[in-house]
């Protein structure tokens, strides 16, 4: 029954951590796909992901937003779960994701820090406690100079529990990326700014500003480590699952399922 656990993008910065933490947890590593050329020592390379998904249970996949929709499908058709942790997915990318969550299990997060996911639930309740029209939610992300999205998965995520508090759509109050005449603030707008340099892995602050007062909640990932050992925890608990879509809450025990 115990095919193991495959990884998408095993050769990255990610999924080189994520193999080690999958034979950490003493489960099989079965192995993985990336890009033509690149490998993984001591690590099966297979053709393609439909290939490794017909030899795993599980697959985790820290790839590319580009990579959604086909991995989508074929983890749809082969019936394996799917821990996906690739974020800058368009609204197309995550209805696949839906659709292929109505065949299989799959764990969706944008960060498997179980820090991150302990400051979405904290952001969500001060958002419903600290009135729109005084305090205005600003998210300030940083990330290593490689990062290819902006703002982050986290940060949006962020910005979305801000916007379930508040009883909002963030795409109807997000402003982004202000430049040149933006005019003032609106009113119960949730606003994002991302800065790039380095090698910072992600660090996330939440603040609500106030006339007379600011409350921030910060968050700094040290280790990429964090986020693979949450994304194998997440692996673990999603095999034999019933299909649906669940979050890291849920594999934390802190959220409302479905
Ligand atoms: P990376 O560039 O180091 O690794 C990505 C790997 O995927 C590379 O080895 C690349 O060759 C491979 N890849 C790309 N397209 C592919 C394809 N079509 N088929 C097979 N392999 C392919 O990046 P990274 O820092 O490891 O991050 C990967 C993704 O994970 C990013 O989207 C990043 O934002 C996300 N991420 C998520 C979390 C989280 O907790 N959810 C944490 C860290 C990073």
């Amino acid at each position: 029954m115990d095919k193991g656990i495959g990884i998408a993008g095993i050769a990255g910065r990610m999924g080189r951590l994520l193999a080690e933490e999958v034979v950490a947890a003493q489960a099989r590593l079965v192995g993985g796909i990336d890009r033509p050329g690149l490998s993984v020592e001591g690590a099966t390379l297979f053709p393609d992901i439909a290939a490794l998904a017909a030899a795993s249970d599980v697959v985790l996949d820290f790839t590319h937003a580009s990579t959604a929709v086909a991995h989508a499908k074929a983890l749809a058709a082969a019936g394996t779960a799917w821990v996906l942790g690739t974020t800058g997915l368009s609204a197309a990318d995550e209805a696949a994701v839906a659709e292929t969550a109505k065949r299989v299990a799959v764990v969706y997060a944008p960060n498997f820090s179980t820090g991150v996911n302990l400051m979405l639930a904290l952001a969500e309740r001060m958002a419903a406690a600290l009135p729109a029209e005084q305090y205005d939610a600003e998210i300030v992300e940083m990330h290593h100079r490689q990062k290819v999205d902006a703002p982050s998965g986290t940060a949006i995520g962020l910005g979305r529990a801000v916007a379930r508090g508040r009883g909002v759509v963030l795409e109807d109050v997000k402003e982004s990326g202000r430049d040149g005449h933006t005019g003032a603030r609106r009113t119960g707008a949730i606003g994002f700014a991302a800065l790039r340099g380095g090698q910072v892995v992600g660090e996330h602050t939440l603040l609500f500003a106030a006339g007379t007062e600011h409350i921030a909640l910060t968050h700094r990932a040290f280790d990429r480590r964090a986020f693979a050992a949450g994304a194998v925890r997440a692996a673990l608990w999603v095999r034999g699952r019933s299909p649906g879509l669940y979050a890291m809450m849920d594999v934390l025990g802190m959220g409302t399922g479905g």
